[in-house]
């Protein structure tokens, strides 16, 4: 398999060594292994209307980071940008620099695809795809031209997803005979399955019950010192319960009264709870908008 995000033909490799020593980062006093995404002035428009602009931050290595803001500021929207699926967004156009490990990943050499399966990402609604439990796992692994082995990969993935004792038995019934946090779950062992670095949730509970929901939670958490997690939510006791860091991101009312995104605080979730630096995310986590 190829450590390189590029097209073969021009490969660049991945540095191994994170971007920014933790020092300079803002991640002063963590132990936290490294940066793999540096936004920097990162704007995104659809068609001329902006929806989020002017977010500079990094995101560290194996940690849970949160987006949590208002409906509407543009959390989707940004998520979307960290494995380049606003691409596939009729309108959308993004700016500013965003670079993962260390590589611009609007860079007309980098390929997309190796993007989406280094960074891996779950909807707010499961979609597995109509095929067994088996062959939704198997299905990443099988168009990277793995063919041995399969069982084991679907195992484990499954494993680490924390659904295999509930499915091992059923593993060639439709994916659709899985309860919703099942489906969930099996969305999440088949982004593992390809071995990404990192993997963005969106609003992954929100289609969920609240047992389901801990379940995710519970499986974030057993997955936090293995990978890179973003995750997009409007709960904000969620993000206080499962994430590391935490971005607070708000609508402003710029010149023609239209509402555009800003990032407004990023911090460690315990500080941005407890101590923000800002009125307006003191004000959001008190309930008093939003
Ligand atoms: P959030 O996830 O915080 O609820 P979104 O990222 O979904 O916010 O939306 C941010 C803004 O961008 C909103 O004004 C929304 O209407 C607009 N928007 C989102 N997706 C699209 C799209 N595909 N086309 C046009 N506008 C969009």
């Amino acid at each position: 398999m190829t450590d390189a995000l590029t097209r073969p033909a021009e490969a660049t490799r991945i540095p191994a060594i994170p971007s920014r020593a933790a020092g300079t980062s803002g991640f002063e006093g963590t132990d936290a292994p490294g940066i793999v995404f540096e936004l920097e002035d990162v704007a995104v428009h659809y068609g001329s209307t902006p929806a989020v602009e002017g977010v500079t931050m990094d995101i560290p290595a194996r940690r849970i980071t949160a987006l949590i803001g208002p409906s509407g500021c543009g959390k989707s929207t940004l998520i979307r940008c960290l494995n380049r699926m606003n691409d596939l967004v009729d309108g959308a156009r993004v700016s500013g620099r965003l670079t993962y490990r260390g590589i611009d990943l609007h860079d007309p050499r980098v390929d997309p695809v190796e993007v989406r399966r280094r960074i891996g990402m779950v909807f707010q609604k499961p979609n597995p795809f109509p095929k067994s439990v088996y062959d939704n796992i198997a299905f990443g692994p099988r168009v990277n031209g793995t063919r041995r082995n399969l069982d084991d990969i679907v195992e484990k993935a499954l494993t680490d997803a924390a659904l295999w004792d509930e499915v091992k038995d059923k593993l060639h019934a439709s994916a659709f005979a899985l309860s919703g946090g099942q489906q969930q779950r099996l969305c999440i062992a088949r982004c593992l399955a390809v071995d990404p670095e990192v993997i963005l949730m969106d609003e992954p509970c929100s289609a969920l019950d609240p047992i389901a929901t801990s379940r995710i939670e519970d499986l974030m958490a057993d997955l936090r010192d293995r990978y890179t997690i973003v995750i997009v939510t409007h709960n904000m006791q969620q993000a206080a319960r499962v994430s590391d860091y935490t971005a607070f991101i708000t609508t402003d009312v710029v010149d023609g009264g239209s509402r555009v995104g800003h990032l407004v605080e990023f911090d460690r979730t315990e500080k941005l709870f407890t101590n923000p630096s800002d009125p307006r995310t003191e004000g959001y986590i008190t309930g008093r908008f939003g």
